[in-house]
């Protein structure tokens, strides 16, 4: 429906009152006038009525009544008034304007009427004689107690109608102009009353709209400058109050996108609050378009949901787990707790989201490492202690089989003590690569290469290998020196064990603009691609029952490539199968 102007409000009342004002006052004037007039006539008539009374009262005695008419005419005159003079009967007798004879018995006649009667009458009435509104008085003239003749005076009222005609035609014009002033002034009011309003109402408008730094212009009335004031200051305090919220909101948004662990804020009825970018990841979807949907159609993640609800019914604090599968299956721990507005009041609960994926990683390591380690270790030890019962049990008195199986021992002694050297070194390197204990300088290259080499050297021998070195003299680069060369005298190890035999193998070094490459490279079998991933995990063997009968560890990869790390660097193997192997470390030049 559409809303009425305030001005119609109470335009249309006013004005309506003043018409209705001036239609009283002119109505109750004209006709207080007329009555005031009317009367005066009628007290005229009647006092010219009994004026005559006592000639005609004479003329009745004296029996002359022969004279009525003539005297009539000449009173008429006189008085400027019509005089008819009238028997008991009703006959008339006498009239200043008509012939008598000619006009009807007047007996009925209200005025005439009440005179028989012995008492003054007068009425008002439209003439039949004269055809014009009239004013009748009539007196009586009575002989004896008896009612003889009517005297009666007439006056047209004509000119009494037409000056009120005319007085109301002046009132009425006066009150149509009183009413276009009225109505004049109601506008001017109204547009004075409306523009206030208007500009506060366009101030609000703005506010409404968020511009909350617009002024609306000062009025001078009291009302409303108070009215625009307090809607000003208003407008001040919230833009402080938003200013303030936006903050602690842009405050709260940085700790929560910074935040690794994801974090989903829900209400009551299960609907995102808020969710930081972590959680979206988590989930793979977007964090913005998320907020105020269902958790259901946010997330479309049971797990999440189940424990969204023990969040919010459980007074204590939640805590569970969960796996996302995708791509890389997520191992998230859950914590969940209320939330609870300033009286203490449920309005929600937080959930926090861990990846431990990692950490559960590691633990297994851990846990594969130790079975491992075991795995390792109990098969020279179940072999040892299977030759030393066999010797205990006699055998230690048959000089050939005594000497067989304490060669056996020795050599499962040498692998046991083998495989804890090189644990203990993994370890230690390991620890210090962490701590940043490992003692770097920067030193020439070469050198440390050579002893490499040297270090291998009776063993390439034994098998026919020749180990060549292309290194350039000048090469310097910041290393622990015995640690490197522990790594590269593993790799040219590996390299020369899978040799064939009478073959070399290269240890080349290539530098680029920030790093160099320290390259061995071999002619053996080559690896199988789908070793590769995993061929520098602690007793990763390719081939595990050989690798093993050979005296391999399965550590030494593992140990190079912790020393690399700790150096910055990176190590990489590249294979073709019956070609041969290159096992590539890369350091930092800086
Ligand atoms: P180990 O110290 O016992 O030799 P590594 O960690 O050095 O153990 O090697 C792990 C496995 O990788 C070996 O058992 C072997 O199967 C494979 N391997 C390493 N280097 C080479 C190579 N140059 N050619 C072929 N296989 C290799």
């Amino acid at each position: 429906m559409r809303k009425k102007r305030l001005i119609w409000r109470f335009a249309l009342p006013f004005f309506t009152l003043t018409v209705a004002a001036l239609f009283i006052f002119t109505w109750y004037s004209t006709s207080t006038m007329k009555e005031r007039y009317f009367e005066h006539v009628r007290v005229d008539l009647l006092a010219r009525a009994h004026l005559v009374q006592v000639e005609i009262a004479e003329l009745l005695v004296s029996g002359r009544l022969a004279e009525v008419p003539e005297i009539c005419n000449r009173l008429g005159r006189l008085a400027s008034t019509r005089i008819t003079i009238i028997a008991a009967d009703g006959t008339v007798l006498g009239d200043s304007m008509e012939d008598p004879k000619a006009m009807e018995n007047h007996r009925e006649r209200p005025e005439i009427a009440e005179a028989l009667e012995g008492r003054d009458g007068n009425s008002i009435r439209y003439s039949r004689t004269t055809g014009i509104n009239t004013m009748y008085a009539a007196a009586p003239v009575a002989v004896d107690g008896t009612v003889r003749l009517v005297i009666r005076t007439a006056l047209p009222l004509s000119s009494v109608e037409e000056s009120i005609a005319d007085l109301r035609t002046r009132l009425i014009i006066g009150g149509l102009l009183i009413t276009l002033l009225v109505a004049a002034m109601i506008f001017v009011l109204a547009r004075r009353l409306t523009r206030p309003i208007d500009s506060i109402r366009t101030g609000a408008e703005q506010y409404a709209a968020g511009n909350l730094a617009f002024r609306i212009p000062k009025d001078e009335s009291a009302e409303f400058g108070a009215l625009a004031d307090a809607l000003t200051a208003m407008a001040q305090q919230l833009d402080e109050r938003f200013r303030t919220i936006m903050q602690q909101r842009n405050e709260q948004d940085a700790v929560l996108s910074s935040m690794i662990e994801g974090v989903i804020a829900i209400d009551r009825e299960e609907r995102a609050l808020d969710m930081n970018t972590a959680a979206a990841t988590l989930f793979g979807v977007d964090a913005d378009g998320a907020k105020g949907l269902h958790l259901q159609e946010a997330v479309r993640n049971t797990d999440i949901q189940r424990f969204a609800t023990v969040a919010l019914t459980s007074p204590e604090p939640a805590e569970g787990f969960m796996i996302v599968r995708g791509a890389e299956d997520r191992q998230l721990q859950l914590h969940g707790a209320q939330l609870r507005d300033g009286s203490g009041r449920g309005i929600g609960a937080v959930v926090v989201l861990h990846d431990v994926t990692r950490l559960r990683r590691l633990e297994t390591l851990r846990r594969d490492f130790v079975a491992n380690v075991s795995h390792e270790l109990k098969t020279p030890v179940t072999s040892i202690k299977g030759f030393v019962e066999t010797l205990l049990d006699g055998a230690a008195d048959e000089p050939e089989h005594r000497d067989r199986f304490l060669a056996i021992i020795a050599k499962e002694a040498e692998r046991l003590h083998h495989i804890i050297e090189d644990l203990l070194s993994l370890s230690r390197i390991e620890q210090e690569g962490e701590r940043g204990d490992v003692a770097f300088e920067s030193a020439l290259l070469r050198p440390v290469l050579e002893s490499a080499v040297e270090s291998r050297d009776t063993m390439a021998k034994e098998r026919g290998v020749t180990v060549t070195l292309e290194c350039d003299p000048q090469i310097a680069v910041r290393m622990n020196a015995h640690l490197l060369e522990e790594a590269v005298s593993n790799l040219i190890d590996n390299a020369v064990k899978y040799s064939a035999e009478n073959r070399t193998v290269d240890v080349a070094v290539t530098v680029a603009d920030a790093t160099l490459t320290i390259a061995v490279r071999d002619r053996g079998p080559g690896i199988p691609g789908e070793h590769l991933p995993r061929l520098f995990e602690r007793f990763y063997r390719v081939d595990r029952a050989r690798d093993r009968r050979s005296g391999s560890t399965g550590l030494g990869l593992a140990i190079a490539k912790h020393i690399v790390q700790a150096h910055g660097g990176t190590i990489a193997v590249e294979s073709t199968l019956g070609e041969g192997s290159s096992f590539l470390i890369t350091l930092p030049r800086k």
